[in-house]
């Protein structure tokens, strides 16, 4: 007889259901799908003992009928699709017919329902009975599904449930993940008959993100909602600002039409639509919630729902970075304007922002972007003089060395007459801040960052001056990866000033930017680093540029030049270094004044 049996079909739905429920947080995520399907406005997700002992979840919705009960549990039973053709208008969470199956194959599955408020069903099969029994209960309209014991009949399983204090944060990853993803619903969590979270229902993706990530609301006003939109989709963003950011990616979230996905392009979207407005290692807090045509996502990739292929994925990659990168335009230039003071928001809400966004330059400034830009428009971005790079007339001479040539020593047209300033320059303090004094107010502007501002704006928006190398430097790539970038992007480098000429394995930088500064390795190390910057070249040579370039600490201005520095800098819209952190500060005049107890 051969060695080869068929399994008993019991043993079989276990495998099988293993795939869909692998641990308590997943009969949570599958029990508030069916809760939020059933159109319920309140929601409660219960747990005990880590979810392994029960996982329970209560809704208000649609209740199930005292015919489709025993149906429900069986697999491949579905209320929601006909056939794999109504996947393409599908907006439900789920459709695949499997979930109450396989609780019912590895817990004992509990289903108490009333579709009317008035008569109720409980339904009780699975862990190890047998027999399913459907007896008359109370209820009022709506459903509540109890998965006993998860495990109990297969040990194997269970050894590998982790202690009950992490599988109890799993399910709450996934109750937060639910909230999120319908804020006009409200969401309970109760975790061993204690209260962990409620958040009532409220009106925007916005309001939902602060509910449910930051527990200081006070922060609130640091979020911000944006949308974006294309062919078929929309995306509402909701993006903290620099105020709140975080040393990790962990709160960021992107769902398509109510499901977390993991989808490693849309987050590299969010992330190079802030670039520059977060300093360096410094991550946004966000949400991206699609919500595409069912038509244009295919969701049955993965048995949990957690991956998608769209048919488009680059127009939604570009319309999140690209709004990203406007808003945060917009919002670094409404806080050098003053409409925001002192780099926080002041208090007003973020649609006020939002709004002040809106308008053009009006009100009074109240931080030093006092000065209109040298071409017109307070709201374009500041000349600087071709080919060089720097503010007019600046002779910057290193700290200490007599004779050094100063980088960024250019002669200039522009006589010391011309200039208007309409601030004070009061002098240096500390070797690398400039002060300035202007309308009864002190400000103190950091040299370096500010320089490093003037010269990235002027790589972005002006050929860069290339200079020749007399000797090039050769270098090798690590992989065929570096040279299908190096390939791809030459002519891009070129526009850039970095003129690179070889082949696969062999390359040599044959000229560079007239004003780098820096050694062989250096150089070579930021050419190949750029392969991460993905669409953000440009941005991300410029920043490295204008770091290497700009004036350093120590570096001292004469009056005039510093004064023509200062002129530019502060007609700057964005008040802030290429890596977000802002280069004026002030220095306020009732502080000092207390310091001597004059006030
Ligand atoms: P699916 O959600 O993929 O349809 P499930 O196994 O999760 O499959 O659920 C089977 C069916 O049971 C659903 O299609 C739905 O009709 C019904 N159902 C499950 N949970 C609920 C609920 N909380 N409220 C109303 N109906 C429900
Ligand atoms: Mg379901």
């Amino acid at each position: 007889m051969g060695v080869i049996q068929f399994l008993p079909p019991e043993e079989a739905r276990k495998i099988a259901a293993g795939e869909v429920i692998d641990r308590p947080a997943a009969l949570a995520r599958e029990f508030l799908d069916n809760a939020l399907d059933a159109d319920a406005d309140a929601v409660e997700l219960v747990i005990q003992g880590g979810g392994a002992s029960l996982v329970e979840v209560n809704d208000n919705g649609g209740g199930i009928a005292r015919d489709d009960l025993e149906i429900a549990c069986k697999t491949h039973a579905t209320s929601k699709i006909r056939s794999l053709g109504d996947l393409e208008t599908a907006r439900t969470l789920g459709f695949r017919g499997e979930a109450l199956a396989a609780a019912a194959a590895v817990s004992r599955l509990e289903i108490i329902s009333s579709v009317d408020g008035e008569t109720a069903w409980r339904l009780s099969t699975g862990g190890g009975e047998e027999e399913l029994r459907i007896e008359p209960a109370r209820r009022v309209r709506g459903t509540t599904v109890r998965a006993h014991r998860l495990f109990e009949s297969i040990p194997a399983r269970k050894r590998f449930l982790k202690r009950d204090a992490s599988e109890a944060l799993l399910c709450r990853q996934i109750f937060t993940e639910k909230a999120l993803a319908f804020p006009r619903r409200s969401f309970r969590f109760t975790q061993d008959g204690k209260p962990r979270a409620f958040f009532p229902a409220v009106s925007s993706y916005r309001e939902r993100t602060a509910q449910a990530l930051l527990p200081n609301q006070g922060e609130a006003a640091f979020l911000h909602e944006i949308t974006a939109g294309g062919g078929g989709f929309v995306v509402t963003i909701v993006v903290g600002g620099p105020e709140i950011y975080r040393a990790h990616r962990r709160e960021q979230f992107i769902f398509a039409n109510g499901r977390r996905i993991a989808e490693f392009s849309f987050q590299q979207a969010l992330e190079y639509g802030v670039q520059g407005a977060f300093p360096n290692g410094c991550h946004p807090l966000g949400a991206l919630f699609i919500d595409i045509d069912p038509g244009l996502a295919d969701f049955n990739v993965h048995p949990a729902k957690r991956e998608a292929k769209f048919a488009d994925s680059g127009a939604i990659h570009h319309a999140i970075s690209t709004a990203l990168r406007v808003f945060f335009h917009n919002l670094l230039v409404a806080k050098a304007r003053g409409l925001e003071v002192g780099g926080r928001c002041g208090g007003h809400s973020p649609q006020q922002s939002l709004h002040l966004l809106a308008e053009p330059a009006g009100g009074t400034p109240a931080m030093p972007a006092f000065l209109p830009p040298a071409g017109g428009a307070a709201d374009t971005q500041a000349e600087v003089e071709p080919g060089g790079g720097t503010p007019a007339g600046l002779t910057a001479a290193p700290c200490g060395s007599e004779g050094g040539s100063p980088p960024l020593d250019r002669n200039s047209d522009r006589s010391p007459e011309k200039s208007a300033a309409p601030f004070r320059y009061v002098g240096s303090a500390f070797n690398l801040f400039l002060l300035v004094e202007y309308d009864g107010r002190l400000f103190a502007v950091d040299q370096h960052a500010a320089h490093e501002r003037l010269l990235y704006n002027r790589t972005l928006e002006k050929p860069v001056l290339k200079q020749e190398l007399l000797v090039p430097i050769p270098f090798a790539t690590e992989d065929e990866s570096d040279d299908r970038f190096l390939e791809a992007h030459r002519g891009e480098l070129d526009r850039l000033g970095l003129g690179l000429a070889g082949e696969a394995g062999a390359w040599r930088i044959e000229a560079l930017p007239a004003l780098w500064r820096a050694g062989d390795g250096e150089t070579v190390q930021a050419v190949l680093g750029l392969k991460t910057a993905g669409e953000n070249i440009a941005e991300r040579w410029a920043a490295t540029l204008a770091c290497h370039s700009a004036l350093r600490d120590g570096d001292m201005l004469d009056g005039e030049s510093a004064r023509r520095f200062l002129e530019e800098a502060l007609a700057l819209p964005v008040q802030c270094c290429p890596h977000g952190r802002p280069f004026v500060a002030e220095i306020k005049k009732d502080d000092l004044l207390r310091a001597v107890r004059r006030l």
